[in-house]
Parts: structure tokens; sequence; C-alpha cells
């Protein structure tokens, strides 16, 4: 589609980053294009009003970035999901592999409604560790999970197969 290559043009590839062999999507261009940003923040709070979703969650750090404009155009509210430690209340803790070693991530006991409908923003989904521990998160604290929606895809990584069974009936959008 249109807005696909849109944003695909201020997508960057980053060969050997983090690390020797993986070539990182650096989605910073992007961030500094004001008509493609603009576009994938309308892109994203459209499908915040199609899911139904009443609360968006952005994942810590890069979904903040691309989660708190759309939820502010949606009319919701954002609720950040962050790593551990950095939130000052209560909070339900879930920790998930990683490719060497563990981490943990946080959302507060309070952040949600037991009506509230959640849509999960975040960039990239990769291996799909990160969302599966946000959507047992999310779950822990109450609500319902309205949908997963990621910038990008790296489908060769298998994480829609991976997230299948925790979605349940949910939406995975890759835009
Ligand atoms: P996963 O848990 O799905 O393996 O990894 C997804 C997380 O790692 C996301 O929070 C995402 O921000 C980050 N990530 C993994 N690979 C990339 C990449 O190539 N580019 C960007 N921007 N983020 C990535």
């Amino acid at each position: 589609t249109e807005l696909r290559e849109l944003l695909l043009a201020h997508i960057r590839d980053v060969p050997d980053y983090p690390e020797p062999g993986v070539v990182f999507k650096d989605i910073t261009p992007l961030l500094a294009d004001p008509p493609a940003f603009g576009a994938l923040v309308d892109a994203l709070a459209a499908l915040c009003a199609r899911h139904g979703a009443t609360k968006v969650v952005g994942l810590e750090a890069r979904g903040f970035i691309l989660a708190a404009p759309a939820a502010v155009r949606a009319g919701v509210g954002f609720v950040p999901i962050r790593k551990a430690g950095k939130l000052p209340g209560a909070v339900h803790g879930q920790a998930y592999q990683l490719e060497y070693g563990t981490a943990e991530i946080e959302v507060h006991t309070d952040a949600f409604a037991p009506e509230d409908r959640v849509l999960v923003i975040d960039d990239v989904l990769a291996t799909g560790g990160t969302a599966e521990a946000s959507l047992g998160l999310i779950r822990r604290a109450g609500a319902t999970i309205a949908g997963l929606a990621v910038l990008l895809e790296l489908s060769f990584l298998g994480g829609r197969e991976r997230l299948a069974p925790v979605l349940a009936d949910a939406p995975l959008d890759a835009l």
C-alpha cells in the first residue's frame, strides 16, 4: 500500500548492530519526517478506533514514541510498560528470555479498569518475546487485549506464530 511504501522509505537498515550479523531497522529517519510520522500516528489511531480500544499501551522505549501520540489522536489514555524498577507505584512484573539472559518488564497494578480493551503498540516485532510478556502483564492487570500493532514485523523470526496462541482472537496488525 501507499502508506507502507511511505513508512518503509523512511526506515534505515543498519548492518551489524547491535552485534555482528544482525541488520537493525532504524526508525529515527521516520520520526524526523513529519508527513511519514504523521501518517503512522494516524494509522495507529485508526486501528485503535477499529478495534474498540479504550487504552493504548506502549512498550519501552521506542513503543512509547509511537503509542503516546496515537493514544492522544484516538482520544484514549496511554499506559507505559516499562523495564523493571522504573515505575513508582505497585506493579505486576514479568520476566522473559532474551537471546542472551533475561529481561523484566512491569506495569502499574492500577493502570486499567476491568472493562478496558487495550491496543499494544511497539515499533518492531522480532521474536515476539517482548510482546508475549506484555500481553500476559496486561491480562494480569485485569484488562482485555484489543490487539497488537507494530510498525514492522520481522517475519523470518517467527513472532506471529509464537504469539498466535497468546493473542487468541485479538488481531496482530503490521503496517
Ligand atoms: P522481540 O522481543 O520481539 O524479539 O524484540 C522486539 C523488541 O526489540 C521491540 O521492543 C523492538 O523495539 C526491539 N527490536 C528488535 N529488533 C529491532 C530492530 O531491528 N529495530 C528496532 N527498531 N527495534 C528492534
